[in-house]
Formats: C-alpha cells, structure tokens, sequence
C-alpha cells in the first residue's frame, strides 16, 4: 500500500424527485429531503474515516458528488463536505472537483454557489435532445431545458462541463441519436459521456421488458451506435480515452480515471462504496447502507454505515485491476501491473493472455496492454475473463 498513491472520495446523495424506469442507482424520491441530517452524517464519516490508518493524512485527487441528484442539494452541505475534507486531508493543487446536475434542477443561483464552494466541473445528466426520447426515459426535463442549463453552469464559470447521453434506446435509429450527439457538440462541451442503455435487473425496466421485450437494436446495429459516435467524436476533437467517455485535450475526468488505475477512494454517503489496497496485495473494500434514513441514524450514531464489506485476494485484486484496466483506450501500464502485484499480467495470465493475443482481440503496444479495435466489440468478455470468483 502506498500513501503516496492518489485518494478519492465519493459523496453520494441519494435523492431525486422521481425514479426513472430505468435507474440501477441507489436513489430514493423524497419530496423533502432531510438535508441537514444528511449533512451531519456526511461530516461524521469523513471524521471517521480521517482517522483510519489507511486513509490517515492523504492527499486527495478528486472528489465526486454523484447520486441520486445532488444539485438539489444546498449549495451549504457542499461547503461544509469541503470544509470539513480540507480540515483533514490535503488537497491536490490540481484537485478535481465534480457535481453530478439534472436540467431539472439547475437554478443560476445554485451554479454560482456551487462554483464558490470549490466545485469545478459539472456534469449534467442530458440523456437525449429528442423530447419523445426523454418521455420514454421518464426524465423530467425538456431538451430546452438541458441547453439552458448548460448555458447556467458555462455564465457561472464552469469552464469543465460533461454531458451525459443514452443510446441504443428502444426504436431509436442512428439518425435521431445524431441529432442528438450534434445538439450535444453544438454546445462545446469539455467532455462527453455516452453510455448504451442497458436493462438492469431489479428495474421497473427489467420488469416491463419480461411483461413484453422491449425493441431494443440488435447487437449490430447497438456496434454501429459505438463505431460512428467514436468516428464523429475523433472528427470534432475528443479523444476517446475509455469505451464510454470522451475529452478535449486535457479534459479527461480524473475521477473516473482513478476508478480504472485501481486507485483507493472513500465512498460516503447511503449506498456509497470504498476500496483500499491491503499490505499483502489483496483489496478491502465496503458498501454503506443503501436506505437513506437507515444510513443517517447509523452514520450519526456510530460514525460510519457500512451495510457490508469484503476482502479480495491477490488473484481477485489482480482481475478486478485488469478489468477495470482495460476500459481505457490506453489499456494497462505493464510496469505498473508488474509494480504494484509482484506479477506482469503475462506471468498472471499466460494462457488467457495469449489467447486474446493470438485472436487479435488484445495487444500489446510498447508498454501498454490494450484492446484492438475489435477487441472493443466484445470488451465485456474480454475484461470479464479476467475475473475471479469472489
Ligand atoms: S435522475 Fe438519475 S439517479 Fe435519479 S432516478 Fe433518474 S437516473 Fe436515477
């Protein structure tokens, strides 16, 4: 374990205003939510975990205020989350700071409070430019909406800015998600997520698609989805630097990124998670109570909610770090891997590693592991062959 590795911290905030059909996320419809409970309960956890020994003085990287929505929040609980981090740990010069938004619930004066609480990046949860899209993605927001939004957090000084999109959307053809991935560029964003939809069990969506399938794009057609959003994104200047995300030049999100390298990062929050690499080369890692009223009582109570937690071994630390690994374009640092698990993914994987080689799926280029480009077609099974049972 190095204390000199980057530390992230997850804030989640689990509450919207409605439950979109097709929402895995731990988030609940609350019409009032208990913000200053929540606050309080944010505050002991960063307390709690300021004084582990894993944790103990580091520096953190980025933080990530995802959700649920957090831009219902009081721009005051972000304030004191910060505050609190900064009394603490230390902070990166270059300290990445992200807001999950919802064009639903983007007001001017929230943007500039947000802004002076220290956020800098938004990230704002467009979905579709296509109003029949967003009815059918039970969003509560109107394409005009999202653009004006946009427009706020750019006049609140936001000079960082995704937007979120779905495609492969039950009957959508490529023609109407360009129209939207063009409405998208038209605005100039810094960075763009943009995620195939996927029906996820335990969904209302999951349960109307048993009642009745869904029309969903055959495999075919959801791969030209991804082939020509990466070809139009490369022609407008983003890079796309992992299977769903594109940047402008220095605008990759370095939070998620941290995911992918397998940094350690505190989760908290209801339903937030944490991991940290072990002495021995295995990982810990902790899920928080996912009902938000279960977490504040616990939170306040003991200091922290963790509804569960696990060890993973050496070998599972070691699968879990390729399957991350190989979401971003640049694939895995060998001399990395090799580093920080005493093995090189060749001498952890020799059989499967050849396979892949052999079949062109994976390559190797200079000092990186990485998919080829139809590799990227089948991503999933590559990176999950790599898992080991936990
Ligand atoms: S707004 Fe986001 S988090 Fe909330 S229900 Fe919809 S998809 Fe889930």
């Amino acid at each position: 374990m190095s204390m000199t590795q980057p530390l992230r911290f997850y804030v989640h905030t689990p509450f919207c205003l409605h439950k979109c059909h097709y929402c895995d996320f731990n988030s609940h419809v609350f019409s009032n939510p208990p913000w200053e409970k929540y606050q309080q309960a944010l505050l002991k956890e960063i307390e709690y975990y300021a004084q582990q020994p894993q944790f103990k003085q580091r520096r953190i990287s980025s933080i990530f205020f995802g959700g649920g929505t957090p831009s219902l929040a009081p721009p005051e609980l972000f304030e004191a989350v910060l505050h609190t981090l900064q009394t603490h740990f230390s902070f990166a010069n270059d300290i990445e700071i992200s807001l999950e938004a919802n064009p639903g619930a983007s007001e001017a004066q929230r943007f500039q409070a947000y802004r002076a609480a220290g956020i800098n990046r938004v990230s704002i949860g467009v979905q579709s430019f296509d109003a029949a899209e967003l009815k059918w993605l039970e969003r509560i927001h109107s394409a005009d909406e999202a653009i004006k939004a946009y427009h706020i957090a750019r006049d609140a000084g936001f000079d960082n800015i995704n937007l979120d999109l779905m495609y492969a959307l039950p009957k959508q053809s490529l023609a109407s998600w360009f129209t939207t991935l063009e409405k998208a560029l038209a605005l100039e964003p810094e960075h763009l997520s943009c995620y195939q939809l996927t029906v996820e069990p335990h969904t209302q969506l999951a349960i109307t698609h048993k009642k009745q399938a869904l029309a969903l794009p055959h495999d075919d057609l959801a791969l030209d989805f991804l082939w020509q959003t990466r070809q139009r994104l490369q022609q407008a200047g983003y890079q796309a630097y992992e299977i769903s995300n594109f940047a402008k030049a220095g605008k990759t999100c370095q939070h998620n990124q941290g995911y992918w390298l397998y940094d350690d990062y505190v989760g908290i929050g209801a339903g937030a998670a944490g991991k940290w690499d072990a002495e021995d080369g295995g990982v810990w890692r902790y899920s928080n109570l996912r009902s938000p009223n279960t977490y504040i009582d616990t939170a306040l109570q003991h200091g922290k909610a963790v509804g569960s937690d696990e060890y993973l071994n050496l070998a599972q630390a070691m699968g879990e770090a390729m399957w991350l690994g190989l979401r971003q374009s640049q694939g895995i640092h060998i001399p990395s891997f090799s580093q920080r698990f005493g093995n090189s993914p060749q001498q952890a994987y020799p059989q499967l590693l050849q396979q892949w080689l052999q079949q062109e799926q994976l390559k190797q280029h200079q000092h990186y592991l990485q998919l080829t480009e139809q590799g990227l077609n089948i991503a999933d099974d590559i990176a999950a062959s790599f898992l080991v049972a936990v």
